[in-house]
């Protein structure tokens, strides 16, 4: 499920969020609805957890372009 992290426009407090759908979002410190939406990762923590295998164009991971 998508985690989205916040930065807040009025105290500038980041945080973290699930978000469900279309849903408003409060500061936890503040209160301000003023955040605005930094980046979404799924799950953990994950830029370096992707399955690729290096190859972007096939979906065998195998073929001469991969290596
Ligand atoms: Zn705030």
């Amino acid at each position: 499920m998508p985690v989205y992290e916040y930065i807040c426009g009025k105290c500038g407090h980041e945080f973290e969020k699930l978000v469900f759908g279309e849903q408003t979002i409060h500061c936890p410190e503040c209160e301000s609805a003023e955040v605005k939406k930094k980046f979404s990762v799924f799950g953990m923590s994950g830029t370096e957890h992707q399955t690729s295998s290096g190859c972007s164009s096939c979906s065998s991971g195998s073929c001469s372009s991969c290596k």
